[in-house]
């Protein structure tokens, strides 16, 4: 077992997870290398232009019992909340049967949400630490994040959903159609009924908050290199390096927390991981008048509405094609005339300024995250898959990570997330 002395490791990816684990491993005087092919959260990146939410309750799987019957429906329908494109659908099969096989009990998803409950239930507090302890605390806003439903009976259709949060602990209040108007006056009014998570937080700049946390693993010594890492260089077992596209770096343990593009990497050194893009979308809409005063899920659109420094992002979208299709831009008109219709005065969004943005959820079959050892590797460590819930789940990985990297004794047990798990369906 590699032990407590330092290491030099280099981390490929700066997106959220990779910066978060590059902080942590840097703070506990290891040397850090962090690589990425972009800036530290650019646009290539999902931790760029995900929903912003930082949310315990986040711990429902998107594979749930009975799914399997809508399958049909998100290949007819491409204006839906989850579309597959035709064309990917027989190379996406494998990753799907596993997908519909993880949702296919409620004991599985039971299983899913505490493994999730993990990372997530600290997450704000964790979220809010760092903020603060890297300078920029006003970039974390810990408001609440509120679901909202035409009546109460919307709500009480995901009572799955709503029995998983329960079981990790979520605290959360119900708020009928007044309370629910005087927390968010530009609502429409067909939504009458409220569920506010008190304890969830959102980020209003992820890219200024990542790029800070580079910042602060760069003051503990972390050297940050803008490169395409090609090859993970051994003898035997040993890492010795990499090389890019441009040089090669000595180091001794690697992380991959290359989001999306994990899989490749894993694959080089031996071990196959069920890894896909969820391709997502958002729109930012310039401006502050006639949106949300806080972050809102309405529970029709399946999108997140999450005011920023920004503007309004309008995030969401399932699209399952591939790494390297091209965007469909029409699946942020979606979200704009879902936005229309939640917001009235919103109806001259389409007139304002809009970024337009698609971006690759890593997303492992049964939901989980791959953090953990390589099969064939002491030294290189997976830190990748977390699909929905990265962006708020960086900070616990980065420790995690850290931990087990360092080979320290009070290191947690992530079994959990072992690439070893896709062994046993292989
Ligand atoms: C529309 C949308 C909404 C979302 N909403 C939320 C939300 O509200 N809350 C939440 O918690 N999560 C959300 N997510 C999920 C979250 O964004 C991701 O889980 C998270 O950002 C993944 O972070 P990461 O660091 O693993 O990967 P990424 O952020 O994708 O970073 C990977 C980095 O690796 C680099 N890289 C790849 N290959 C190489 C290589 N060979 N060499 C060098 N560099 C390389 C890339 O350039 C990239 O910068 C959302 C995602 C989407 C798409």
């Amino acid at each position: 077992m590699p032990s407590a002395a330092p290491t030099h490791s280099l981390i490929i990816g700066s997106g959220i997870v990779g910066a978060c684990c590059a902080l942590e491993l840097a703070r506990a005087g290891h040397a850090v290398t962090l690589v990425d092919s972009g800036e530290p959260a650019g646009r290539q990146s999902a931790s760029y232009g995900h929903g912003c939410w930082i949310s315990p309750a986040s711990v429902v799987p998107m594979s749930m019992p009975g799914l399997w019957k809508q399958i049909p429906g998100y290949l007819l329908n491409p204006h839906g909340p989850l579309v597959i494109r035709w064309r990917h659908f027989p190379r996406l099969l494998p990753w799907l049967l596993r997908f519909l096989r993880a949702g296919s009990s409620v004991a599985r998803v039971e299983a899913t949400a505490r493994a999730l409950d993990r990372l997530l239930h600290d997450s704000p507090e964790r979220h809010a630490v760092l903020s603060r302890e890297i300078g920029v605390p006003d970039l974390i806003r810990r408001e609440g994040l509120l679901y909202a439903y035409p009546d109460r009976r919307a709500f009480e259709a995901e009572s799955l959903s709503w029995h998983l949060r329960r079981m990790a602990g979520l605290r959360w209040c119900e708020l009928d159609a007044g309370a629910l108007a005087a927390r968010e006056p530009d609502l429409d009014r067909r939504y009458t009924f409220g569920i506010l998570a008190e304890d969830g937080a959102h980020c209003i700049d992820p890219a200024a908050y990542i790029a800070a946390i580079v910042a602060a693993a760069r003051t503990h010594g972390a050297k940050i290199a803008r490169a395409t890492v090609r090859e993970i260089l051994r003898d035997g077992p040993r890492v010795r390096g990499v090389r890019t596209d441009t040089d090669v770096i000595a180091c001794d343990r690697v992380v991959i927390a290359a989001g999306a593009w994990s899989k490749r990497l894993a694959r080089s050194v031996g071990d196959r991981i069920p890894l896909e893009s969820e391709r997502g979308y958002h729109g930012v809409v310039a401006g502050d008048a006639g949106g949300p005063r806080h972050p809102v899920m309405p529970s029709d659109g399946k999108m997140a509405n999450t005011p920023t420094a920004a503007g309004l992002r309008l995030s969401g979208q399932v699209e399952l094609a591939s790494l390297d299709a091209a965007p469909n831009w029409s699946r942020v008109d979606i979200l704009l005339a879902h936005a229309r219709g939640t917001y009235p005065a919103l109806a001259d969004a389409q007139q304002r300024p809009i970024d337009r943005w698609m971006g690759h959820r890593p997303s492992t079959p049964d939901g989980l995250p791959v953090i953990g050892r390589s099969s064939s590797s002491p030294d290189i460590f997976y830190a990748f898959g977390h699909g929905h819930v990265g962006f708020a789940a960086g900070p616990a990985t980065g420790r995690m990570v850290a931990q087990h990297v360092a080979g320290l004794s009070e290191a947690p047990d992530i079994a959990v997330f072992s690439p070893r798990r896709f062994r046993l369906l292989a």
